[in-house]
Order: structure tokens, then C-alpha cells, then sequence
């Protein structure tokens, strides 16, 4: 990743940044040789992270969150990561990609009962798009949703699922309607006890050993 210009930050960018290094210098750094040997981060980070404040930023105060909507933030943890080459936790994939969904979309209700949780660390987050035979043609992705009225039968099959393996919230992208392409599709939200989902194994990766990215499920 390349760095961003240094005036692109404001003090407390900086400030916020030079903690996140010294967070991972004391809590990540000294596991990640035995994390990229095991193939997976332990979950406790995640718990380390959210009780620091790294985790979901933006999320509103009522929800658990700090209201912190200014990017910036959230740049300077991947730009520190990035720089201290320590890939393993990918808190960020979480903070900026699938908990936004469930802040941006979510009822109060759903808001209610997950996000105190992501941004706390307790629990991990992954979004289910990519397929053994979709990538990003996603539109062309086959996994089906069927209603049934209170709830939804889910058939297919995910691979390539970054923090697959140890996630307890999927954002899973299905078809609702499979004789429609993009506009067939939806997001359902699959609460890993709840249902019916299960890893099979994780994937052999030629870098980022520590990440944890699953197989078909
Ligand atoms: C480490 C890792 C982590 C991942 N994590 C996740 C995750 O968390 N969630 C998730 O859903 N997925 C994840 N993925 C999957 C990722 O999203 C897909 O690999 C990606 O969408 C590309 O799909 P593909 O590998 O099937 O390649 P393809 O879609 O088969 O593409 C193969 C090649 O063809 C090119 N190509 C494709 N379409 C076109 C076109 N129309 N015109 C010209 N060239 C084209 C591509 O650029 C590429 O070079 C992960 C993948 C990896 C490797």
C-alpha cells in the first residue's frame, strides 16, 4: 500500500495512528509469527482492538461506536498496518466494509442487537460474495434464498471468505430471485448460531499466512 501524503491528516489523525502502532507493536507484533503458522489470528485480538477503540469507528455513540464518520481514521489504521507489515488482523475488512452495511441499512432493532457487539470485538464480522465458480462477475453468483416465511433456506456454497473461518456475522450476498442477475440479489445478514452455516477448511495462500480465509461452506 502506498502512504498517503502526511497533509492529507490533522493532529488527531496522527495521534489516533501512533496509538494504533504502539497497540500493535505491544498486542499484535509478538503473536503474529505463531498467528502465520496457525493460519488464523486469535479471536482475542479483535477483543484487545474494540476495547481500544480501533474497531468500527464510525459506528454512532448510541450503538456502541465513537461517531467518528471521518474516513481519515480509518485510512490511518490500514496505512499503520500496512507500514508495520503485521496483515494478519483484518480488523479493517469489518470496520470498513461489512459493518457499514448493518449501520448504514440495518434496522434500529438490528443495530441493537449486532453492533455493540463488532465494535466491542466479541464479534467478528465477514462478507460472503465470491463463489468456487463466481468472482467478480458476482452477478453471477448462484447461492439461493428461498422465503419461507419467517425465515430464509439458504443453498450454496462460498470460497475465498476472508475471516470465514472465525466470523460469528455474515453478510451474505444470495439470490432472491435466480432468473434475475444483479437485480436478483440481496443481502442477508446470517448469524453464524443461528444457522445452518459451517466451514470446511481453510485455503493455503501463498502470503498473508495469518489471514484467515475459508473454503466452500
Ligand atoms: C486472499 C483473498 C481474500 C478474499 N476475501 C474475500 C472475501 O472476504 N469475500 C469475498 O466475497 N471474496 C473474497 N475473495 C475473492 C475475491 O473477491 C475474488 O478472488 C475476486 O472477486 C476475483 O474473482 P476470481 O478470483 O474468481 O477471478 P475472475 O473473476 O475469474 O478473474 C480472473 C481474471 O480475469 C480478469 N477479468 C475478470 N472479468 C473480466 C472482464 N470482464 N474483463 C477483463 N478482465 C476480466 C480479472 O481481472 C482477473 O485477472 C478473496 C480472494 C483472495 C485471494
Amino acid at each position: 500500500m502506498m502512504n498517503l501524503p502526511r497533509d492529507l491528516y490533522d493532529p488527531e489523525h496522527l495521534a489516533f495512528g501512533e496509538a494504533y502502532a504502539a497497540f500493535l507493536k505491544e498486542h499484535i507484533a509478538p503473536h503474529h509469527a505463531e498467528w502465520e503458522r496457525n493460519g488464523m489470528v486469535e479471536r482475542s485480538a479483535w477483543r484487545k482492538a474494540g476495547e481500544r477503540g480501533f474497531l468500527a469507528m464510525d459506528v454512532p455513540t448510541e450503538y456502541g461506536g465513537q461517531g467518528l464518520t471521518d474516513f481519515r481514521y480509518n485510512a490511518i489504521l490500514s496505512e499503520t498496518q500496512a507500514r508495520d507489515f503485521l496483515p494478519g488482523p483484518m480488523f479493517g475488512l469489518g470496520t470498513d466494509v461489512v459493518i457499514p452495511y448493518i449501520t448504514r441499512y440495518g434496522t434500529d432493532e438490528q443495530k441493537q442487537r449486532w453492533l455493540p457487539k463488532l465494535v466491542s470485538g466479541e464479534w467478528i464480522s465477514c462478507i460472503g460474495m465470491s463463489e468456487p465458480e463466481t468472482g467478480s462477475d458476482l452477478a453471477s453468483i448462484t447461492t439461493r434464498a428461498d422465503d419461507k416465511g419467517g425465515h430464509y433456506a439458504v443453498h450454496g456454497r462460498k470460497m475465498w471468505i476472508s475471516n470465514g473461518h472465525i466470523s460469528d456475522l455474515i453478510v451474505l450476498v444470495v439470490k432472491t430471485d435466480p432468473t434475475k442477475r444483479h437485480k436478483g440479489i440481496t443481502l442477508l445478514v446470517v448469524e453464524r448460531d443461528q444457522s445452518h452455516y459451517r466451514t470446511v477448511r481453510l485455503l493455503d495462500k501463498i502470503g498473508y499466512l495469518a489471514r484467515d480465509v475459508k473454503g466452500n461452506s
